[in-house]
């Protein structure tokens, strides 16, 4: 398969980067739960950047349970009808974040840019999230990757790239890809795989806290377009 020197690959995450939810991710977890496990949940395991697999099996065992595959499909699964139940709420008290729609619609306008999400959100709460809010206009979901794809967020990268290229009919190398995030996670998922990381200060991390990650391109919000298009087409 030739590889394409011109186009660019750019994976958004969800949280904190295109939208937020304001809680009621946590209170899915709180409802669903209880439900596959029987006992109700006490703690859930650190988020931020993290990918569905990796956050449900550390939260099962901080409950003492064994993240048996079962287990964590059921929970998967749990999650997924929690968010399809709380579409409602997700639409009234989440919101998509300041800047994203123009950015969106500008890289849309570009014809050597195909946009996607690579995000620790399973593929379904993904698509759930993102046509909640009417982002799957922009976003090609068939050619993203997901926190049900791998435990290893750096993982993803490839495997977005392997869908990319089947749906592309050639592969984008790693160079070209652009990865959009909010945490030190999504910095390391890009440096790992050899691709680009434009870091935006939307959610928990501050833009020297990413810089201190290896971001080299950093935003308060994604909301200077040119200097998106400069940052990605550099
Ligand atoms: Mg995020």
């Amino acid at each position: 398969m030739a590889a394409d020197r011109q186009t660019r690959l750019v994976l958004w995450d969800i949280d904190h980067t295109l939208i937020e939810t304001r809680g009621v991710g946590r209170e899915i977890y709180e409802r669903v739960f209880p439900k596959v496990t029987g006992q109700p949940l006490r703690e859930l395991a650190a988020v931020h950047g993290r990918t569905e697999l990796d956050i449900i099996h550390n939260t099962l065992q901080l409950h003492d349970l064994e993240p048996t595959e079962r287990t964590v499909n059921q929970l998967a699964a749990a999650l997924a009808d929690g968010y399809r139940d709380a579409l409602n709420e997700l639409t009234t008290r989440g919101q998509v974040l300041p800047g994203v729609w123009e950015a969106l619609d500008a890289l849309a306008g570009e014809s050597g840019i195909h946009q996607s999400v690579l995000t620790g959100n399973t593929r379904d709460v993904a698509r759930i999230k993102v046509e909640a809010f009417g982002l799957d206009r922009y976003l090609d979901l068939s050619i993203g990757a997901y926190g049900d794809d791998h435990r290893d967020r750096s993982e993803l990268v490839g495997i977005a790239r392997k869908r990319a290229a089947q749906q592309l009919g050639r592969t984008i190398p790693a160079a070209q890809v652009v990865l959009i995030g909010d945490t030190p996670s999504d910095v390391e998922a890009a440096l790992i795989a050899g691709s680009q990381i434009i870091a935006v200060a939307t959610g928990k991390y501050t833009v020297d806290d990413l810089r201190a990650a290896g971001a080299a391109t950093t935003f308060d919000r994604p909301t200077d377009v040119q200097q998106l298009w400069r940052a990605i087409t550099r």
